[in-house]
């Protein structure tokens, strides 16, 4: 007895392909990029945290220090300074920030984040150890 194939199988069949080949194309790369980018937080010159950034990951961090404190949020691959105790806010005002070498700096407080995406070759280092 044939099996006949109906059209059922065939929209199966080809929503697997489209996926598969959507996966291939984006999928494939933007995981690997995503997940190498990472935000290192800075108090007093330590480092008092490290978050991966991808697109799923959700946060909110709260960073203290004798000065003060900032709070962070994490979300869509971002992160940002959603409130602090410095009296310039200076820190909330220069936004979101996602890309390569990017940073946060809250001088009142000491506190500073940055980005490090090790798959963009023009990484700059701007913290020597
Ligand atoms: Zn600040």
């Amino acid at each position: 007895m044939n099996k006949k194939i109906n059209k059922y199988d065939i929209g199966l069949i080809v929503s697997i392909i489209i996926i598969s080949l959507f996966f291939i194309l984006y999928g494939g790369r933007d995981a690997v990029i995503s997940n190498s980018k990472t935000a290192y937080i800075y108090s007093n010159n330590k480092l008092v945290g490290e978050y991966v950034l991808t697109d799923d990951y959700k946060d909110v961090v709260k960073i203290e220090s004798e000065t003060g404190y900032n709070i962070m949020h994490i979300e869509d691959g971002q992160i940002w300074i959603h409130e602090a105790s410095c009296p310039d806010k200076i820190c909330i005002y220069q936004g979101k920030i996602s890309k390569n070498g990017e940073m946060i700096v809250c001088i009142p407080n000491r506190m500073f984040i940055k980005i490090v995406d090790e798959n963009d070759e023009s990484e700059i280092d701007f913290i020597a150890d």
